[in-house]
């Protein structure tokens, strides 16, 4: 689905006329389109004059195995010139100023959104794959997901995502992660725009992302950088054609044995084109000697010329053109050729051919398809790629050599330098560039997304632990011969309370926690946040095992001495955190900050509610961010913000019981928060993991609350008083295979 299909078609005086776009996405994607037998949804180019695609119209696209998306002439005036093109494209290029904030526009890209969801839904199976192209359809994911829940969805955004302080303007910005986050996979170009992305899912919608992936509902939505690749056998194949030489030798005669500097650009602000001009006249300014030496040739592709902001940058560019013309220029030659045109693809290869520098210096750009094209049109391994850092393709184009296309001086001198680069150190940057554009094409980048796509889901539901399941449980619980219990304490045992130290173990924690402990064969551990102190003075006497402070350190039952992990700890980064908390405990009425042995913790439990979580959230960002050097770890937790070193967590202590209590059959792993999570991931899959309360979770069930869980450890206390069955046979198959039985 994509916001134009790659053709234009309508009803014309004698019938159906149709014309292909060429577009990187269009050549890329239609071999799969065919292949797949798929459908293409979108809008065929031309404004619908009533709710249907014309029937010819609709017929013509049916056979080329497309689905037209009726839009009036209304609707592309407020959706893809207002919502589209006058806020979210200026916004997203850091255009902040130029973002229009309309809502009669967004409530058409809303309504628009629907339309093609609507029209998707109306030809999609339940089984099928999904892939939605761009900022234009943003909130079709969601509503894609909405109708059916198990649809493969993929969404890739073409232009950059800005930085959250950026993006956080946008007056939309909670609906619109929604609607992405609909997809089950997100893609970019970058993996400056992922990471922009992960922080604005935090800081919009307080979502956590871990290794490149972030849980919605418990569902997983999987972030990757896939920058777009374009045919490049197709440009190398042209550029090496008969038509091409043919004009490429009349290009050369013009040419006239000077050197040719080249520009391609539609003519759009984000392109800086006069920024690049102002460079070039300062070029000429500063080498007299190279006035008849170099051509410049700049072509400029009109673009929404009834936009009046567009309309006054193409004469912009074409005062400049003429100012620097009229400065530098003589009878005999000038030093810009200004072409505003769309060039056929003969044409635009001759001039990829020609050029000996391409200067492709956008202020800002999702990617930038010409330098792409540019290297791949360099059959002969010559020329020079002078490219904007502002690119998104600057990741990928190393070689080249880069610019910031705000600093004249630096083009200039940049300019000057590929003029006079070596051509054996042009040959050997080009020749590398080449390779990589081939490498990851177009073809490489559709296969790759059908490849994640086509891949079932990992579904991951946690089930309710009742009825059945319950019983299960019990039964796996009485024939087991050995059995070891790790619990969370807060949150899952006992309900939280407004002060943590307050949350003291209640008679029933304790005395069903010591009828666990006084079974045979059956060991109990807590693992908590808490520190070894509290967690002794409170529940020492039952004869758990204890893991203080999220694993980092652990006490076997019935020993004295808490085992660390974390050696010589370096305590440096304390002053600086707590410097840093302080601050929060000033603005954040109510919270305050707990010092313990391995972390610093800042607790919001009693703070007004909106205030803490918005503190909370800056203050998680800027730990990670501004110490993402020093080895410490941030957890977010149930309002509480830690910080500890890194070293042990959850899952790292789990394991560290599991090996010390070798030969359980039967494992129990219990908690309700995230630092519970690496708990559940590191235990065995056979293991009895339950996440106490909602949430996404890596658990296999799941309790309502601390209640259930306790009346659950109750009545396995109870239900078990007697000893295990003698020659019971194994019903969770051994934790450890190695242990002696
Ligand atoms: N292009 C074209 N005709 C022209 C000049 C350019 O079809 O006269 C194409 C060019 O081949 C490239 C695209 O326009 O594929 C421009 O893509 P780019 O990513 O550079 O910029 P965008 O227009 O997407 O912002």
């Amino acid at each position: 689905m994509s916001n134009r299909l790659p053709v234009k078609v309508r009803r014309g005086s004698k019938g159906v006329e149709s014309e292909l776009s060429a577009g990187g996405l269009a050549s890329g994607l239609s071999a799969p389109h065919r292949q797949s037998g798929g459908l293409w949804i979108g809008w065929p180019g031309y404004p619908s004059s009533g709710d249907r695609v014309d029937s010819a119209v609709a017929a013509a696209l049916s056979q080329m195995g497309m689905v037209g998306v009726p839009l009036s002439r209304h609707q592309i005036d407020l959706f893809y010139r207002g919502a589209a093109n006058a806020c979210i494209w200026p916004l997203f290029h850091y255009f902040t100023c130029r973002a229009e904030f309309n809502t009669t526009h967004w409530q058409a890209y809303r309504d628009v959104n629907h339309l093609f969801a609507d029209v998707a839904l109306a030809h999609i199976q339940p089984t099928d794959i999904v892939f939605v192209q761009d900022y234009h359809l943003f909130l079709v994911p969601a509503l894609l997901r909405r109708a059916l829940p198990e649809l493969r969805i993929g969404f890739f955004l073409h232009i950059p995502f800005p930085s959250s302080e950026v993006f956080r303007i946008f007056p939309w910005r909670q609906e619109l992660l929604e609607g992405m986050l609909g997809a089950d996979v997100i893609g970019f170009h970058t993996l400056d725009y992922v990471r922009h992305f992960q922080t604005a899912l935090l800081a919009v919608l307080g979502y956590e992302t871990r290794s490149g992936a972030v849980e919605v509902g418990g569902r997983e939505v999987q972030l990757a950088a896939m920058p777009l690749g374009i045919d490049a056998a197709a440009f190398e194949e042209r550029a090496g054609s008969p038509e091409v030489e043919r004009e490429l030798r009349k290009m050369a005669e013009a040419a006239a044995g000077r050197k040719v500097v080249l520009g391609v650009d539609r003519l759009d602000y984000t392109k800086g084109i006069p920024q690049r001009l102002l460079a070039i006249e300062k070029f000429l300014r500063q080498h007299p000697e190279s006035r008849d030496r170099v051509m410049f040739i700049q072509v400029a592709v009109p673009t929404r010329e009834e936009v009046q902001t567009y309309r006054e940058l193409k004469r912009e560019v074409e005062e400049l053109v003429g100012r620097i013309n009229g400065a530098y220029g003589s009878v005999e030659m000038v030093p810009i050729h200004y072409l505003c045109a769309s060039l056929p693809p003969t044409r635009l290869s001759a001039l990829y051919r020609l050029a000996d520098v391409a200067l492709v210096t956008p202020l800002r750009d999702g990617l930038n398809l010409i330098a792409k094209e540019y290297v791949a049109s360099r059959v002969n391994d010559d020329g020079v790629l002078v490219l904007s850092e502002f690119a998104g393709a600057a990741w990928e184009l190393g070689e080249a050599l880069m610019v910031n296309p705000y600093d004249a001086d630096a083009v200039a001198a940049t300019l000057s330098h590929a003029l006079s680069l070596a051509p054996e150190e042009a040959a050997r940057r080009m020749a590398s560039l080449r390779a990589r554009v081939k490498g990851v094409d177009v073809h490489r980048w559709v296969g790759r997304w059908m490849n994640t796509l086509a891949r079932p889901r990992e579904v991951r539901h946690a089930v309710s632990l009742r009825g059945e399941e319950r019983a299960r449980l019990v039964a796996a619980w009485q024939a087991a011969r050995r059995r070891l219990l790790l619990l969370d304490y807060d949150g899952t045992l006992r309900q939280f309370v407004d002060v943590p130290e307050e949350a003291t173990p209640t008679p029933e924690i304790l005395s069903t926690l010591s009828a666990l402990c006084k079974l045979p064969e059956t060991r109990v551990y807590i693992l908590s946040g808490r520190s070894a102190l509290v967690l002794d003075e409170w529940l020492g006497a039952t004869g758990v095992g204890l893991s203080a402070e999220h694993g980092a350190t652990v006490r076997p039952p019935g020993e004295k001495s808490f085992q660390e992990f974390i050696r010589g700890a370096d305590q440096s980064w304390r002053a600086p955190i707590r410097e840093i908390l302080t601050l929060a405990v000033e603005r954040v009425p109510g919270s305050r900050i707990e010092e313990k042995d391995y972390g610093l913790a800042w607790h919001y439990r009693q703070a007004e509610e909106q205030l803490a979580a918005r503190h909370a959230r800056q203050l998680g960002n800027h730990i990670s961010e501004a110490f993402s050097n020093a080895p410490l770890k941030v957890l977010r937790g149930h309002k509480v913000i830690e910080v500890c070193p890194v070293g042990n967590d959850k899952g790292t202590a789990a394991a560290i019981i599991l090996k010390a209590e070798r030969g359980a059959d039967f494992l129990l792993a219990a908690g309700d928060d995230v630092t519970d999570e690496d708990m559940f991931r590191r235990v065995p899959p056979e293991a009895f993991t339950i996440r106490v309360g909602a949430g996404p979770t890596a658990a296999r069930y799941f309790v309502p609350g601390p209640e259930e869980m306790l009346r659950l450890l109750a009545d396995l206390a109870k239900g078990s008083a007697a000893e295990p069955r003698k020659g019971a046979t194994r019903a969770a198959s051994a934790l450890n295979p190695s242990a002696p039985s």
